[in-house]
């Protein structure tokens, strides 16, 4: 009888260095979560999770990968991974990543402002509901970007045959150029699988439901989905260190930073809107964006917090000269390498 997957996603985190070891320690049982009713609904996302990798559809575009098994890994540290190990691709969410998400989401979805601008009644429910919306969308926008550095074949040195980036901390390693397109490209994919599903496809009544948004027209619920997807996404790229910068410490980062990321990814969406959803990119005006956008930064981050003040820096050097030439080299890179697939 061959061994489970969870069984070899254990095992090899129990290979690695007595160092490494201290940071994975292994599957994680999901025993000791200390929010109520988590376990319940990891082990939900998990199947869904596991149901949709175990169906993937044939990608010419898609490197050669073993089949697909996603767990989650007890961890000092909040990340998200992507390895190939003994016959399988393996996806792993450390439980701080998940803990600190649901505590996120949480503070979003109790936020008046935040609900009022969405057109979403300020009732416990639907309040609750939110959380929860909000919270897939990020897990599952982590788990595609994870997904992405497998089938497009992301591999650097490190583990043999894996990826084993930090996505969330800050090691002070200096990346490049290069790296920076690999993780862009995660983003761009990523989103287009999150606009397919959440906006035209399984996700879409559910979320509707939870949220009591099943009778409005359909181009509003387009608008709202459209809106939930910015504000998780954005949610959870305000976990990771905002950085201040300039025309030579931009292309040292391992990610590209925040403000780029979001550039790079809503290219992918709006070009999404374009070919499925007609008039949907207009209505997702860079006005609409932005206003998404600092409410989540205001209800995340207290005003005098210096990350609000770096991001909207890198705002502003992103529009300098500088910056566009910056997101032009970053554009063409991950361009040309989604061309070589
Ligand atoms: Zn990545």
């Amino acid at each position: 009888m061959s061994t489970p997957p969870e069984v070899l996603f254990d095992r090899y985190f129990h290979a690695q260095t007595p160092s490494m070891q201290q940071i994975y320690q292994g599957k994680d049982d999901l025993e000791c979560l200390e929010i109520p009713g988590l376990k319940e609904i990891l082990l939900r996302l998990q199947q869904g999770l596991n149901f949709a990798l175990a169906n993937e559809r044939e990608v010419p575009e898609h490197r050669s990968h073993p089949p697909f098994h996603f767990d989650y890994i007890r961890s000092s540290l909040s990340n998200a991974i992507a390895f190939r190990h003994d016959g399988y691709s393996f996806i792993g969410v450390t439980i701080p990543l998940i803990e600190t998400l649901m505590t996120l989401c949480g503070r979003l979805s109790r936020s008046i402002d935040l609900l009022s601008l969405l057109g979403l009644d300020a009732a416990e429910d639907i309040s609750d509901g939110l959380g929860l919306v909000l919270f897939h969308i990020a897990i599952f926008f982590i788990v595609s970007h994870e997904y992405t550095h497998i089938v497009h074949g992301h591999s650097v040195m490190g583990f043999e045959g894996s990826t084993l980036r930090h996505e969330i901390h800050d090691d002070g390693y200096a990346g490049g150029l290069s790296e920076q397109a690999l993780e862009a490209d995660a983003d761009s994919y990523a989103i287009y699988h999150i606009m397919g599903n959440w906006i035209a496809g399984v996700e879409r009544s559910e979320g509707l439901t939870v949220l009591n948004r099943n009778t409005i027209s359909l181009a509003d619920q387009d608008d709202l989905l459209f809106s939930l997807v910015v504000v998780a996404i954005g949610a959870y790229f305000m976990l990771r260190p905002v950085p201040q910068l300039d025309a030579e410490s931009v292309y040292k980062l391992s990610h590209p930073p925040q403000a780029a990321r979001l550039n790079s990814l809503m290219d992918t969406a709006i070009a999404w809107c374009r070919q499925n959803r007609g008039d949907l990119a207009q209505r997702m005006t860079e006005q609409w964006f932005n206003r998404l956008l600092s409410h989540v930064a205001s209800a995340i981050w207290e005003a005098n917090d210096s990350r609000h003040q770096n991001w909207m820096q890198q705002v502003d050097f992103l529009r300098s000269a500088d910056g566009a030439e910056y997101l032009g080299k970053l554009r063409t890179d991950r361009d040309q390498y989604r061309a070589s697939l």
